[in-house]
This record gives C-alpha cells, structure tokens and sequence, in this order.
C-alpha cells in the first residue's frame, strides 16, 4: 500500500506548558481522501489541525510528543509558512476574512506565497469563481459586507488560491443554513473529485461530513475514541446516539 499522504502519530499537545489538551492523537489522511474529525466543542479538534498546520506556538501550544508526516517527512518542527509552501492549508473557524478588503482582493491573498505570474493568478481566480459562481457576482463587494456563507466560499476559495494539495478544514458548517451547507459540502466534494485536493474537515456536524468523508475518527477529550469508514460511522448505533443526534 502506498504511505498516506499525512500521517499524525500519537501526538500530545501541551498549552501554556501545563494544559494537556491532546492526549494521543493519531489519524490517517490518504492521498486523495476526505477524513472527517468529529466530536463536541473543545473536544480538540481545532487544536489538532493547528498541530499540523504548525500554529500552535502562536497560541503557546506545543506538540510535546509524537510525529507528523507529510509526503514522507517530519512537519511538526516547521515554520507555518514553510508548510503552507508544501501545500498544507488551514481554512480557519469563523471565517477569518480581511473585512475591508474586497472578496477578490481576499482571494489573491491566498496566492501570495506562490511567487507567481499574475497571468497563473488570474487562471485561478477563474478556477475559484467557476467552482463559486457567487464569489464572483460578489468580487467587488467589500468582504466585510458579504453573508455568513459567501464569506464561508471566500476563506475557501483563499485556501484553493494556494495550490493546496491538503486543506484543514475548520468547522465550515458552523452557523450557516443547511441549504448553504449541503450547497459548500458538494463543492468540496468536487474539489476532491475534479481538482484532487485532500481534506481534513473538522466539524460538530458529524451527518454532513460523514455525507462527503470517505473515513471518520471521533475525538472526545483529546483522544480518538472510534475510527472507521464513514458509512459505517454512520449506520453505528453509538454514534447515531452520541454525535449524530438521529436516535
Ligand atoms: P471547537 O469546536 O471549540 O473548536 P475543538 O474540538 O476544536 O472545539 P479545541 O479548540 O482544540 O477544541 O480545544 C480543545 C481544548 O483546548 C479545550 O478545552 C480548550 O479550552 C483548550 N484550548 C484551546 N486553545 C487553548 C489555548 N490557546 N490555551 C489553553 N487552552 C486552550
């Protein structure tokens, strides 16, 4: 079998040097997957995804155990922008949009650390707004003034601009409507299909993302405490009572 494209292997995660958040961590994403991370507020899921997109010490977090690769490297040692430059991208809870910017000019943010030509930029400019059509109707709106799910497309659309291989998806569901969010999970699901990116989703939602993920693992208090197939995750009757809200 091929290496996975990422691999995290046992990680603890340490907080202001004392607070033990991960106790633990390991998780699979292959090469063209879509793995979803599950569990309740502060079950760690967000301090999972910073651990590997190397944003901890923003935070004084540390990563005081284990490994993570990344094609067949240790990334838990790099700088944030060196494993952006490999093509790990963190897309952010809550929409984190430069609000006097406009969507377009948020787009080519995302862009900037490629060094490219603008004629490269503007083909993929053209690439995010044919995947979100409204993106486009929106380019020249102020992003502060764009709704909750346009901003949602927009950090995405960020992320896209970057020429992701991986992107860590932070809680994309959270606080859109379940029109909007099935209309944001089928175009990750085509970004997966038709572009080959991989994803990481972390969401409270476990019903969608089980819709799109190919394989689950269910955090609870900094551990993984039951991993599999994302249908079978689904169709278990524990997990239907504890994180699906179906029973
Ligand atoms: P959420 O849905 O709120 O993002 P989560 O599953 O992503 O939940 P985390 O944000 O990773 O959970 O938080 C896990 C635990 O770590 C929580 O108990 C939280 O209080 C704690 N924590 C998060 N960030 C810090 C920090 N910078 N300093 C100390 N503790 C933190």
């Amino acid at each position: 079998a091929t290496a996975p494209l990422l691999t995290v292997n046992n990680i603890e995660v340490v907080y202001d040097h004392v607070i033990l958040v991960l106790k633990g961590v390991s998780l699979e994403v292959p090469t063209g997957g879509i793995v979803a991370l599950l569990g309740a507020n502060g079950a760690g899921k967000t301090t999972t995804l910073k651990a590997i997109s190397s944003l901890l010490k923003a935070e004084r977090g540390e990563v005081t155990k284990g490994q993570i690769t990344y094609q067949n490297e240790r990334i838990d040692r790099l700088e944030p922008s060196i494993v952006v430059k490999r093509g790990v991208i963190q897309v952010m809870e809550g929409r984190h949009a430069f609000g006097h910017l406009t969507c377009e000019e948020n787009l080519l943010t995302g862009a900037y650390t490629r060094g490219d030509s603008r004629s490269a930029m503007h083909r993929d400019l053209d690439m995010v707004y044919a995947y979100f059509p409204r993106l486009a109707e929106r380019r020249h709106a102020k992003a502060g003034y764009v709704s909750g799910g346009e901003q949602q497309m927009m950090v995405i659309g960020r992320a896209l601009m970057a020429r992701p291989k991986l992107i860590l998806l932070d809680e994309p569901s959270m606080g859109l409507a379940p029109q909007l969010v099935k209309e944001i999970f089928d175009i990750v699901l085509r970004l997966n299909q038709e572009e080959g990116v991989s994803f990481l989703l972390a969401e409270q939602n476990a019903t969608v993302a089980l819709r799109i993920a190919n394989y689950g693992y269910i955090l609870e208090n900094g551990r993984v405490v039951l991993d599999g197939e994302a249908a079978v995750l689904h169709d278990n009757e524990d997990v239907k009572e504890f994180y699906l809200g179906l029973s």
